[in-house]
């Protein structure tokens, strides 16, 4: 059974058609969230994409509100740019390269245009996720999860010299990565609508503002086991991504 609708719409530049994908609520059953707010089911994310590069003529244009007439459900009668052409660019992510192709992209988008704060919001949101998938789940490295029996000793040996090698391009770029967070944390304070979350309190610890995340969730009324984690790791001084529930 397949675990999307897909959708077409077209390029409003060239008039390809480009087949889009919804996920099937009902089928979502290994959803994994993560400190800043990154979802994935089956190791896809699940926040649609709203800026798109045609695969075809390279145009670059906006979907905010994938609604009809703009998109259609019935699949037309003509050649269709696959969604693995045009998602994230058509990047793949096996590797640290495309990990890092990714972070490229996000940079020349926000060099090359000015963007209404929402643009600019999603661009640097996205942004920061894909300098943090650099060293996402940096938890695997350990011996434990192999000792576990989670994976064979060749996918984890594999496994945990790709995070490494992700953690030192992490390290290598992390001016950049906090010069995105900051402005990201300015533009999330003057738009408070816009916020995910915890994502304010995330960006401080983050930033190894430790004491200012741990005063904002203190003021939260509720604690849940995402507060709670989010407390532990500011408690511990550790800023790293984290996995709260997977
Ligand atoms: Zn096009």
């Amino acid at each position: 059974m397949l675990k999307y609708d897909s959708f077409y719409f077209q390029c409003p530049h060239c008039q390809a058609w480009l087949e889009g994908r919804n996920l099937k609520a009902e089928l979502v059953n290994e959803a994994i969230l993560y400190s800043d707010g990154k979802v994935l089911n089956d190791n896809l994310i699940t926040t649609p994409q709203k800026m798109i590069m045609c695969p075809s003529c390279g145009h670059i244009f906006w979907v905010e509100h994938p609604e009809e007439p703009f998109i259609t459900y019935e699949k037309p009668d003509a050649e269709i740019y696959s969604w693995n052409t045009w998602r994230f660019f058509g990047i793949s992510f096996s590797d640290n390269k495309g990990k890092m192709a990714l972070v490229n992209h996000y940079k020349t988008f926000l060099k090359k245009s000015h963007y209404d704060p929402k643009k600019e919001i999603y661009l640097r949101r996205f942004l920061w996720w894909a300098y943090n998938d650099l060293h996402r789940n940096h938890q695997h490295v350990r011996l434990k999860y192999l000792l576990n029996g989670f994976m064979s000793f060749g996918v984890w040996h594999c496994n945990r010299k790709l995070i490494l090698e992700g953690e030192k391009l992490f390290i290598k770029n992390h001016k950049d990565f906090t010069e995105n967070l900051k402005r990201l944390l300015a533009l999330l304070e003057k738009h408070p609508e816009e916020q995910i979350d915890l994502e304010v309190p995330e960006i401080y610890r983050e930033l190894r503002q430790f004491d200012k995340a741990k005063e904002l969730l203190d003021q939260m009324g509720s604690r849940t086991h995402f507060t709670n984690e989010m407390l532990r790791h500011s408690k511990w001084k550790d800023p790293r991504v984290f996995m709260v529930t997977g």
